[in-house]
């Protein structure tokens, strides 16, 4: 027999030939085998993944979807259930082993109406972040039509990809917020009476990667350049959720309830609740509002949030997983100080929130000012242990801040 360290066990080359050779029990490996190896490896966990088309996230059933929205995003309750039903639905269509049957899942792209800070992006980010994909959010209102100023719709590709870790696979399953959605309708839903190209020819551009296609995008974003290398996404299977407040489409809402309630008596209750026209949002109104009617098809799911009620705007200080008072009790506690906000001073912030029209966004901005000066101070005050904030506290150091230092995040 021969000596056992002599050759490589895979490959038969000799000891002398090898720059290292790996000795096992009964066997040897060559440094070129290991390469050999790591490549199998590699192409094969891909095929793996491919082949089966098996999702690397968790997928949970509606209720469960929205169980866990529920424990970030407060109210909301229409829009989490429509959202819930298209994740589900979109992710199963992802699924479905081609070439089986003839019925093919349509993709559930969809549209949420809202005013700003009512909880739109924080939605697509949730769901994104229960289904552990990629997640980009793309401003509308940046983009424009190639040859403009400005970013061409493949840069939404480019951030979804870095999101990705440039993982094409991973991106290709991914989910794109499309924020102020809106800002690109064209000023007349009458193309003939206002040419107002630019917000069209923006929409079109999206109209491509909404319906699935093969876009060449350049990995690190900005105009296309021809030395750049392009990288290739297919944008079938990405799940497109757009946002807009929409301003005004309450009134073609109303013009169109109230059209329909002339013509059809049974209609009367749909417009029951005239305080939340955007309830009733439909189709035809964001047509009316300028998108165009092939944008509106390939976004088929539509909904809506609520403004945030003083109730609500209270609860989201404090019971969100990551709510802000959990937030700064937290950094309070980092450094030794235990932080007592007593439930006064959640509505003091509320309505202060309210009166300045900040949106949830200002629920931060208030407790920021309230706060400033004890997070300034009470780190170097090793005798401090705790704080205890009451109403005529807060009440003092919001006077104090000034609302020139108040500022929407
Ligand atoms: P939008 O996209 O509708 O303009 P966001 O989702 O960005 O608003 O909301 C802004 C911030 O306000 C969020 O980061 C979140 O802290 C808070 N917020 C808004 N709505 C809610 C809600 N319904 N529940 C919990 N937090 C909310």
């Amino acid at each position: 027999m021969a000596k056992k360290s002599d050759h490589c066990s895979f490959c038969g080359k000799q000891r002398k030939d090898t720059v290292l050779l790996i000795s096992g029990m009964e066997a040897h490996i060559c440094d070129q085998c290991v390469e050999q190896a790591k490549l199998i490896l590699a192409e094969e966990s891909t095929h793996h993944k491919t082949d089966k088309n098996l999702p690397d996230f968790k997928l949970l059933k509606p209720v469960q979807i929205k169980e866990f929205l529920d424990q970030y995003v407060i109210g909301q309750d229409d829009a989490k259930r429509v959202l819930a039903v298209a994740v589900y639905n979109h992710y199963k269509r992802i699924n479905q082993r081609d070439g089986k049957d003839d019925v093919e899942i349509e993709k559930s792209n969809m549209v949420l109406v809202g005013e700003t800070g009512t909880g739109k992006t924080l939605l697509a980010r949730t769901i994104a972040r229960m289904l552990h994909v990629p997640f980009a959010i793309a401003d509308a209102t940046v983009l424009t039509e190639a040859g403009y100023v400005g970013e061409d719709v493949e840069s939404i590709l480019s951030r979804l990809l870095q999101a990705a870790d440039f993982d094409v696979k991973a991106a290709e399953r991914g989910i794109v917020f499309i924020d102020e959605i809106d800002k690109i309708a064209r000023k007349s839903d009458n193309p003939s009476i206002t040419r107002d190209v630019s917000g069209e020819g923006v929409q079109q551009a999206l109209l491509k990667l909404l319906e699935g296609t093969y876009v060449n995008v350049p990995p690190q974003g900005g105009r296309k350049h021809p030395e750049q290398k392009m990288i290739q996404v297919d944008t079938k299977n990405i799940l497109f959720i757009a946002g807009g407040a929409f301003d005004g489409i309450e009134r073609i809402i109303a013009t169109r309830t109230r059209t329909n309630v002339i013509g059809y008596g049974t209609d009367k209750e749909m417009v029951a609740d005239k305080s939340n026209l955007l309830q009733y949002v439909s189709p035809a109104d964001l047509k009316k509002f300028g998108l165009i009617p092939e944008i509106v098809g390939r976004l088929p799911i539509l909904t809506y949030l609520n403004p945030l009620t003083p109730e609500i705007l209270k609860r989201i200080l404090t019971d969100p997983k990551n709510a802000l008072i959990k937030q700064f009790v937290k950094l309070f506690e980092m450094d030794g100080i235990k932080l007592v906000i007593e439930d006064e001073v959640l509505d003091f912030v509320v309505e202060k929130t309210v009166d300045f029209k900040l949106g949830a966004r200002g629920l931060r901005s208030i407790l920021e000012a309230i706060l400033t000066d004890d997070m300034f101070e009470l780190p170097s005050k090793k005798s401090v242990k705790s704080l205890v904030v009451s109403l005529s506290y807060a009440q003092n150091k919001f006077d104090k801040a000034g609302l020139s230092k108040l500022k929407v995040a």
